[in-house]
């Protein structure tokens, strides 16, 4: 191993959790090399290269089919065999190509792709991508160490998604990471990946890193988990439909939680719960422009609007039981119809005749049956849900109206504020979502 620099080892470290972007190229590797030789503290997780594990998923329901898979296994290596060649590095991923193809030759047999299996397969791309990243921190001069979640993370059986057994977790990450970081290791982790109750390798589901880094963070007591992407923080408004819009310097967590859940794609409230849960800040950081102050989010909230957002495809199903609706145990009855589906509602709009809720489009005709069986059903499809988050929104009185001025030249819908009262959503045509949404961001921001 290269002799290390010496890194200013804090008893909190940091926490830097690299998605697929930052991970896609030669180019974003040695500039995540350079963000973690910064000099702190700091433990890295990552993801895989962007677009591996849509790839690694493919080849595993080719191999059940007898389908071509060499060649999706071939596309791989040859991608990471690029990247590694423009780094300059030499990475010994021949036992974890070997591995794979083995996985993948067994899937053929058994003609079918379980769901351990497809875990499985699909983690191998954190495996490799954290190997190529501590041979790159080597090169730089830094000692650093692949360390595969699979020691680390503990979960249940529920492959696709586990659930964490914190307990086993937490003892195992301080017992392997700390004693690396005292004698000066960058541990790069895999995000992503666990080990199940059977000894599996398992996934936390699509977009998991980010819920690894937090439960290192967590388990680490970390100062801060640094989530780096490929923008500058979260913004008042999408920024790839409006250019005045603005990074947010700060958010509180729920603030955030309420952005993720009506569209903002940039933090998904699961994934942060064991920092919240013990009050690490996050910060989100643009790896490409590594400058940018981002957006850090803690416990602290700030009386003010945030941000417009929202959320395409959705259906309004509206449920209609004359004279029943009142009756006692109707709405449990409907909610239960939502819930044996697995269907999130988003807005719910309850009048003395109907209940009015918000699901995803293809969410919809799941449950019509169901629900017809006791009462009418219509649904509305197309429709956008939008939101205005931001805490104290409902002790400011002109916000309403300012927003019904904003608006008023639009259908608008299924009027609620959320139990939060840190948003107010309303439903409009698809169609018109983006010009309403403008409107909204222009009067609050402009
Ligand atoms: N590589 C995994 C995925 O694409 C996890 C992640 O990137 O967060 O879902
Ligand atoms: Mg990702």
């Amino acid at each position: 191993m290269a002799e290390g620099k010496e890194t200013n080892m804090g008893l909190r470290p940091v926490v830097a959790k690299f998605g697929g972007t930052s991970m896609g190229s030669a180019k974003a590797i040695s500039q995540v090399a350079d963000i973690l030789g910064g000099g702190q503290a700091v433990v890295a997780v990552v993801s895989a290269t962007s677009g591996t594990t849509d790839k690694l998923i493919l080849l595993g329901e080719t191999a059940a089919v007898s389908g071509n898979w060499q060649e999706i296994l071939n596309g791989l290596i040859e991608k990471h065999a690029a990247i590694t060649t423009e780094l300059g590095v030499q990475v010994n991923l021949k036992n974890l190509w070997k591995e794979l193809k083995e996985s993948c030759e067994q899937v053929q047999k058994k003609g079918e792709l379980e769901t351990y299996m497809k875990d499985r397969i699909s983690g191998f791309g954190e495996r490799i991508s954290s190997n190529i990243l501590v041979e790159v921190l080597k090169k730089n001069g830094f000692k650093a160490v692949a360390v595969d979640a699979y020691e680390l993370i503990f979960t249940d059986n529920n492959f696709g998604e586990g659930n964490v057994d914190f307990e086993k977790t937490n003892k195992a990450i301080a017992e392997k990471l700390l004693p690396m970081m005292k004698s000066g290791v960058i541990p790069v982790v895999t995000g992503f990946i666990a080990q199940s109750e059977m000894g599996e390798y398992i996934t936390l589901g699509r977009g998991g890193s980010d819920y690894s880094g937090a439960i290192v963070a967590g388990a680490l007591g970390s100062s801060e988990l640094q989530i780096w992407t490929d923008v500058d923080g979260i913004f008042n408004f999408d920024p790839r439909n409006e250019p005045r819009a603005k990074v947010l310097p700060k958010l509180s967590f729920k603030e955030a939680a309420e952005l993720a859940f009506f569209g903002a794609k940039v933090l998904h409230p699961k994934t942060i719960k064991p920092a919240i849960a013990k009050n690490i800040p996050v910060k989100i950081l643009n790896t490409f422009n590594p400058s940018a102050p981002g957006t850090l989010v803690t416990n602290e909230e700030e009386e003010s609007i945030k941000s417009v957002t929202y959320k395409k495809g959705i259906s309004i199903v509206n449920i209609c039981s004359a004279g029943m609706l009142t009756a006692p145990g109707f709405m449990s009855k409907l909610f239960q119809v939502f819930a044996r589906a697995h269907i999130d509602v988003d807005v719910v709009a309850t009048s003395e005749v109907s209940v009015s809720v918000t699901v995803d489009n293809g969410e919809a005709d799941k449950i019509v049956e169901q629900l017809s069986k006791f009462s009418t059903v219509r649904v509305e499809k197309g429709m956008a849900i939008v939101c205005l988050v931001g805490a104290g929104i409902i002790h400011d009185k002109l916000a309403l109206k300012d927003l019904f001025t904003a608006v008023e030249e639009h259908d608008v819908s299924m009027v609620s504020q959320g139990s939060s009262k840190r948003n107010i959503t309303f439903l409009v045509k698809e169609s018109e979502v983006q010009e309403v949404a403008k409107k909204v961001f222009n009067k609050f921001f402009i």
